[in-house]
């Protein structure tokens, strides 16, 4: 499994860190996991191909995981390109997983923009999630569990099959059924929002990634999702010192992890 952490920050916009994106490679497979705004640019930035995946899997509808949606769509039309309609290539199924909403706000997203997001070559695939268990052919398997946000957020298990798994948190704040997610993984993406004395119900603090780890066993730790008041350095040393003794990476946008 290679990820790539296309974007390690949040809705604050700062100099050199963007809102949540990442890209899973697994074998043949691609998949985005929350495209938020200017996701499908900066994913090529990147030198992937970012109309050329499985699925999106969205954690949530917040615009900074979710915003890139419709331009997603929108390029997967009329991009030139060996993915373009006007190429000899089969155009797939996109699949859009996501939790309880997103096909309202799919409507709501077709009511805008009708045919710009349509196509006759392709059908849009709509997955909602909640307890959510599931097979790819190719023998992926995927798991989704409810976290603690402010509105319907899921976390993601991606497993190989006798080979690792990757779990990732999408917003939230300190559950068990964070740490049950975190159980079933070699490596944790999760959120670390801010630091410990600035607190925010729906988020994670560096003490609360340090008891997670701890608490599921899970190996690695790699942290993301930082609000500009947290400085990620100050987050590994707080989850060190509260007794995490796993890897711990301070992720930064562009980066590239194997799993
Ligand atoms: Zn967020
Ligand atoms: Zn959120």
């Amino acid at each position: 499994m290679e990820l790539t952490l296309i974007g390690t920050g949040t809705c604050s916009p700062v100099k050199d860190r963007t809102p949540a994106c990442y890209f899973l490679r697994v074998g043949t497979s691609r998949i985005i996991i929350d495209p938020g705004p200017g996701a499908v640019s900066r994913i090529a930035h990147r030198g992937l191909d970012p109309m050329d995946v499985d699925a999106i899997f969205l954690s949530h509808h917040h615009l900074d995981h979710s915003a890139d949606v419709a331009p997603w769509l929108f390029s997967y039309k009329y991009c030139l390109g060996p993915n373009s309609a006007g190429s000899d290539q089969p155009r797939r199924d996109p699949l859009i997983v996501a939790p309880e909403g997103f096909r309202k706000i799919y409507d709501g997203l077709l009511d805008v923009y009708g045919s710009m997001m349509l196509s006759d070559d392709y059908k849009v695939q709509i997955e909602e999630v909640n307890r959510t268990e599931w097979e790819w052919p190719g023998g992926l398997s995927f798991r989704s569990i409810p976290m603690l946000h402010f509105i319907p957020s899921v976390g993601y298990l991606f497993k190989k099959p006798d080979g690792p798994a990757l779990a990732y948190s999408g917003d939230t704040g300190f559950c068990e059924e964070l740490v049950e997610l975190a159980a079933m993984a070699d490596a944790l993406l999760v959120e670390c929002s801010l630091p410990d004395e600035r607190r925010m119900e729906g988020h994670m603090t560096p003490s609360d990634v340090a008891r997670v780890g701890m608490e599921s066993g899970v190996g690695k730790l790699i942290l993301t999702h930082f609000y500009p008041m947290m400085d990620p350095r100050a987050a590994v040393e707080t989850i060190r010192a509260a007794g995490y003794s796993g890897e711990i990476i301070a992720g930064e946008d562009g980066m590239v992890v194997g799993i």
